[in-house]
């Protein structure tokens, strides 16, 4: 049989195309089936932003998830290099009720997983690679790594960063890594957090402690490499002083309650995101930098949006007709290209090393926070 859709990569932002395409026969290759979030914080956390709680929501995932272990954020309070500069923003003040939600990757991917379980039309291979691709007139196939087949009218990559699909339909990127790796971590705190996720830049490296349910929050430090990995190296009572040090003692004494792990980070984008009978969703399109909290953000709009032009298409049209896919790519080319702009002009300003560029840098924050329409501005464009 052949599908309408195959989607290669079962992360996030395959999970979630899968379930925006219901309807459709839809082949999903995962080559790991998520485990089962257990009672400790995740050390894997995402900053989803409201308008994606509404997707996903529509997915039937959102409200799958224990109320008990999702956070909202009522406030965001960044810090500049100066130790004066700040720059807040606050959900109240733009009349929303948050600014985001924290949730954790275990229980995100467990409720996406629920709904794909039982959808009809969807067959999940689990286990299972993809290993090489054959573009024809009529069918794409997809090999998987047992030497089987899935014939598809269009085969997605949402296979990550290294994506098999986008290296065998020949779609280039550009990848430079940024030479730090990002640090997680979740700790218990002595003061409240009230809902507001915290974040310093540090010339260069960038310390976040989001808010996790009661007295808990979770940490990315983003620093270079050799940094990284002494932090990784400490016992947890000197990671925890180490990081109220870091945080200027905001939260009060911290103790880890979720061992640190490291995640080297990458910046890539594809310079296409569709081929015929291809087409990229998530990070095998786009890696950002983790300061904005916008990559899953990225690759959940990327699955509405090809999940709407899928939808949307004349009836009997092919779903792997390149000039269709290219509604995909355009509806998508603005918002990758704005928080591409955003995300590297801001780790650009704040990694540049100088007197000026300090001035320049932390003047511009303290200026924006004087600016109510340009901060509303900004708010907005995170919180779709
Ligand atoms: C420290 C850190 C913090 C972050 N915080 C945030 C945040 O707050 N908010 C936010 O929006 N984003 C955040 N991000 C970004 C976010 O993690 C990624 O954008 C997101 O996980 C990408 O999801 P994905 O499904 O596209 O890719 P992945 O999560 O990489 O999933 C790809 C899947 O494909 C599978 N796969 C790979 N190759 C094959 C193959 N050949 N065959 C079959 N399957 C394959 C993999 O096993 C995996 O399951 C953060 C990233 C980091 C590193």
């Amino acid at each position: 049989m052949a599908y309408d859709v195959v989607i290669v990569g079962g992360g996030l932002v395959g999970a979630a195309l899968a379930r925006a395409l219901r309807g459709a026969a839809v082949g999903l290759v995962a080559q790991v089936r998520p485990s089962l979030p257990g009672a400790a914080f995740d050390s894997r956390i995402y900053a989803i932003s409201p308008g994606n709680a509404r997707f996903l929501a529509a997915q039937q995932a959102w409200q799958r998830m224990p109320e008990a272990r999702l956070t909202p954020v009522h406030g965001m309070r960044v810090h500049g290099d100066d130790g004066r500069a700040v720059l807040e923003f606050d959900a109240y003040d733009a009349g929303v009720s948050e600014l985001a939600w924290i949730v954790e990757d275990g229980v995100l991917q467990e409720a996406l997983w629920q709904g794909l379980l039982s959808q009809d039309r969807l067959d999940v291979v689990d286990g299972l690679r993809c290993e090489g691709l054959a573009l024809g007139d009529g069918l794409a196939a997809v090999a998987l790594s047992d030497g089987r087949h899935l014939e598809a009218s269009l085969v997605v990559g949402a296979d990550g960063a290294q994506s098999s699909v986008r290296e065998h339909a020949g779609l280039s990127a550009d990848a430079v890594p940024y030479g730090q790796t990002a640090v997680v971590a979740n700790f218990a705190c002595a003061n409240p957090h009230r809902n507001v996720a915290l974040q310093w830049f540090q010339g260069g490296p960038i310390l976040a402690l989001l808010p996790l349910p009661g007295n808990h929050v979770s940490m990315v430090w983003s620093t270079a490499e050799a940094a990284a990995e002494r932090l990784l190296g400490l016992a947890p009572q000197q990671l925890a002083l180490e990081v109220e040090g870091a945080s200027q003692g905001a939260l009060g004494e911290l103790s880890v309650v979720t061992a640190a792990r490291g995640f080297p980070l990458l910046r890539m984008f594809a310079r296409r995101l569709v081929a015929p009978r291809v087409a990229l969703a998530g990070d095998a399109a786009h890696v950002v930098h983790p300061l904005a909290g916008q990559g899953v953000n990225l690759g959940f709009h990327d699955a509405r949006d090809l999940a709407q032009v899928l939808r949307d298409r004349e009836p009997g049209r092919d779903p792997g007709d390149l000039r269709l896919l290219r509604r995909y790519e355009r509806a998508r080319a603005e918002d990758i290209l704005a928080m591409r702009a955003t995300v590297q002009g801001l780790f650009g300003l704040f990694d540049a090393r100088g007197a000026a560029a300090g001035w320049l840098r932390n003047t511009g924050l303290r200026a924006v926070n004087g600016l109510s329409a340009v901060k509303n501005l900004l708010m907005r464009q995170a919180m779709n």
